[in-house]
């Protein structure tokens, strides 16, 4: 049972407004995609400036201009391509929902392209290889690193081999050879790279899911019984805390009953501590069965447990209790000893507004005390 999604279940609170973020429209309200458009995004950016730059090459004669706007409107097209498929989230069918293999490669071979057809500026694309490449480091995996680079050493290289062969003017071999050297030495160098990040990426991932669990085992040491699986004392408190809070603010009426089983010193006497433990785990399975999903129960010390529950008011607060008491009775509580059947006793009290919590449960301990008095296994209520 969780006492946060009971209170919701149960209260009417005040309705959470998000803010949203800004430009939701271009890049999503998601987190993570939103992370995704916007390296998209930035690799137009880049898209962009590149078409310009052909612009400027076919105005100075190095590009034909029929082969510049094609490629403009290749790398255009794609990169549009790009940003329509992760904005819309239709990427997240994929392992890597960034596509950042496929843009990686999409991109190196435009670059090949631009390579081809720049004729005398040539050399000067040869740096977007490794732009290309740094935009993968962050984000690739290793075995996505070394695939990228090795497209780009094949790619290129062909490229320079045909390139030498059909227009030695603008491309020389002898100068082919170097840029192919250069491009040799640090497309490795930056694919080694990404495969270190990549690496370090995953143990930092690991370790982050290692510190969750461990918090979350921490949590539910601090919240729980180890026994029964019942919320503890601590945690209860605060349960109860928050109900009165919202109690300002509601109708209803918050009850408490202390309850303690009877005779229980019998049991551990006569079966022995382990059949003592299976009656206290029995007693939690039974009652967080029988009373209503917002009730709450916690284990309040030894043989004790406190209930919380919410009424309408002038409903009768001890109908559930009486209920359990009654499926308890004919409830085998003990697989051990299966004929064992236990009774409690109960004392109920009403929090009252102005009333401070613990005052309100020395009252139902006040009315337990009374309930063993009147000969054990009935309820008084106060
Ligand atoms: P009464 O009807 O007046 O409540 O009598 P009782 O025997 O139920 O109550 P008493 O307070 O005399 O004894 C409670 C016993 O519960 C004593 C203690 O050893 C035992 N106890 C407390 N915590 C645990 C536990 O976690 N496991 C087991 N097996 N026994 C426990
Ligand atoms: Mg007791
Ligand atoms: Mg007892």
């Amino acid at each position: 049972m969780e006492p946060d999604s009971q209170l919701d279940s149960r209260f009417p609170t005040e309705r959470v407004v998000r803010k949203r973020p800004p430009f939701a429209l271009l890049l999503g309200t998601e987190r993570f995609r939103r992370v995704r458009v916007l390296r998209t995004l930035a690799s137009i950016l880049v898209f962009l400036l590149c078409v310009l730059l052909i612009g400027l090459g076919e105005y100075n004669g190095w590009i034909r201009p029929l082969q510049g706007q094609v490629l403009s409107v290749l790398m255009l097209t794609s990169c549009l391509g790009f940003y329509v498929a992760i904005r819309s989230g239709w990427s997240e069918r994929f392992e890597e929902p960034a596509l950042t293999l496929a843009q990686v490669l999409v991109a190196q071979t435009w670059i090949c392209v631009a390579y081809a057809i720049t004729n005398e500026a040539h050399g000067a694309t040869l740096i977007l290889f490794a732009l290309v490449m740094f935009f993968g480091v962050f984000n690739m995996n290793g075995r996505s690193a070394i695939t990228s680079g090795a497209y780009v050493m094949v790619v290129a290289g062909l490229t320079m081999l045909y390139k030498s062969a059909t227009d030695p003017v603008h491309y020389p071999a002898r100068i082919e050879l170097v840029h192919y050297i250069f491009v040799a030495v640090t497309v490795p160098v930056m694919a080694y790279l990404a495969t270190q990040i990549a690496a370090m990426r995953h143990r930092l991932t690991a370790q982050k899911h290692d510190l969750a669990a461990a918090l979350e085992r921490i949590r539910e040491l601090a919240t729980r019984d180890e026994l029964t699986g019942l919320i503890n004392r601590r945690q209860l408190l605060s349960v109860l805390q928050e109900y009165k809070s919202l109690l300002r603010r509601n109708a209803l009426e918050v009850w408490v009953a202390l309850v303690d089983l009877d005779h229980f010193k019998r049991v551990n006497d006569t079966w022995g501590h382990g059949v003592g433990d299976e009656v206290l785990k029995g007693f939690a399975t039974q009652a967080t069965a029988s009373l209503r999903s917002a009730d709450v129960v916690s284990r309040w010390g030894g043989e004790e447990f406190l209930i919380v529950m919410l009424e309408e008011p002038g409903a009768n607060p001890n109908a559930g209790i009486e209920r359990l008491r009654h499926q308890l009775s004919e409830a085998q509580i003990s697989p051990s000893v299966p004929d064992l059947r236990m009774g409690f006793s109960a004392g109920l009290a009403r929090c009252q507004r102005d009333e401070p919590i613990e005052v309100t449960i020395d009252r139902a301990d006040a009315a337990l005390y009374r309930a063993k008095a009147q000969g054990r296994n009935c309820s008084v209520v106060v």
